[in-house]
């Protein structure tokens, strides 16, 4: 059975195509500068990268294209072949806490709640109607990012603020990253057992960490947007709000702009004065940049913090998880962030977290806590879904 795993952006539509009864991808793609000039769309099949210079004016294109390049590419004769497609949903608010069967009340209610997710919503509601159109009689699943964080009670998602933003503007934690998260706790118990509290970590360029009792959230970093919680690569993660209006009125910005800072030139970006990716943060600490070191630092302890706030929730950790981009690849931001983890009791195995992108305990034998890398897989997430709600119609 062959299921395509969509993610749409405003401007961008990534796909992977699953062969389901292995679980491999048979193609993988994105498309960028969807309705914007130079359009260009790259394929990844067969070992090889194909990559094609062409306008796309709308997500409707894109589809289209990626749907005659599996033709054209024989990687399916039919459109039947695809007999589902699992779609990355951003904000599901506070009503939707599984995949569903997309809907016209699902379509309804994702416009409903963009302006909690202003860029990613509609881009999703015009990419499930695309689908639509062009593939009217296959099941289509939602899978909400914000679904796995529905599961905390509510003294963990309000805001210590006037209740009736709450009950008026539904003001309150929706965490995001959540299909990441459930996919490092369903890897965890397939190779570990059941009962697990875990820590997860997902340090990306958006960074989060969720507090995980047997399958479920319990806590996690992100808040009412994916602007709370840790250092990231552009964003600030938690500060004081009063910093907002102080600034605005220092340097005549609007709360846009302020926002704007907030999100595209803070983190990484804003300490260092050098780069939003953590590798160039790491090259800048060999050569010495002092402002690299001082990024890496408030990063690390900005983890730290969250680790030892969920250790202390979960009373009891089984497993701390790494993923994403740099918690998969960089030994250094793990090993940091475990060796100021000691007074736990944590040790990390320096050898064996000498390792990228594999599943691998890092701790050693003696540590209180297994500490392990584990890969993330939104997309397969996504498609396992799809396959599950698909099957038990
Ligand atoms: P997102 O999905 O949020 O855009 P990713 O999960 O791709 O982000 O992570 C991007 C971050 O991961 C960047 O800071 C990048 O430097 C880091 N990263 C990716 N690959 C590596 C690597 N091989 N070594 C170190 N860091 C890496």
């Amino acid at each position: 059975m062959k299921i395509i795993s969509i993610n749409a952006g405003s401007s961008s539509l990534k796909f992977s195509l699953f062969d389901m009864s292995t679980e491999e991808v048979l193609i993988s793609g994105v498309f960028e500068r969807i309705g914007i000039e130079n359009g260009v769309y790259t394929l990844k099949y067969k070992g090889e990268k194909i990559k094609v210079e062409q306008d796309l004016d709308s997500h409707l294109t894109a589809v289209k294209i990626l749907l005659e390049k599996l033709i054209e590419l024989q990687v399916i004769s039919n459109l039947e072949e695809i007999e589902g497609v699992g779609h990355r949903l951003v904000h599901g608010g506070d009503k939707y806490s599984e995949s569903v069967m997309i809907t016209d009340e699902v379509v309804d209610d994702i416009i409903k709640f963009s302006d909690f997710a202003p860029l990613h919503n509609p881009a999703n509601a015009l990419c499930i109607k695309a689908f639509k159109e062009v593939l009217p009689k296959t099941p289509m699943v939602g899978v909400f990012d914000t679904a796995f964080h529905q599961t905390m009670e509510k003294e963990r998602f309000l805001y210590p603020v006037p209740y009736s933003w709450y009950e008026d503007y539904h003001i309150r934690k929706y965490g995001a990253h959540g299909t990441s998260h459930r996919f490092i706790a369903e890897t965890l118990k397939e190779e570990l057992g059941d009962k697990l509290n875990i820590i997860s970590c997902h340090l990306g360029n958006g960074g989060s960490i969720t507090a995980i009792r047997d399958g479920k959230c319990v806590d996690t970093s992100m808040g009412f947007t994916p602007h709370a919680g840790i250092i990231m690569g552009t964003r600030s993660g938690d500060i004081d709000v009063s910093i907002v209006p102080y600034i605005m009125e220092k340097e005549g910005k609007s709360a846009g702009e302020i926002m704007d800072d907030l999100n595209k030139k803070s983190g990484f970006l804003g300490i260092s004065g050098v780069s939003s990716d953590s590798r160039d943060i790491e090259d800048g600490i060999k050569n010495g940049n002092e402002r690299c070191a001082l990024a890496q630092d408030m990063y690390v302890n900005s983890i730290v913090k969250y680790i030892a706030q969920y250790y202390v929730l979960l009373g009891h950790v089984d497993v701390i998880a790494f993923t994403a981009g740099i918690g998969e690849n960089s030994p250094e931001t793990r090993a940091k962030v475990i060796e100021k983890l000691a007074c736990l009791g944590i040790k990390i195995d320096l050898e064996a977290n000498n390792v990228r992108g594999k599943f691998t305990k890092i701790s050693t034998k003696d540590s209180k806590v297994a500490v392990y890398v584990v890969p993330t897989n939104e997309e397969l997430m996504i498609a396992r879904d799809t396959l599950n709600i698909i099957n038990n119609r």
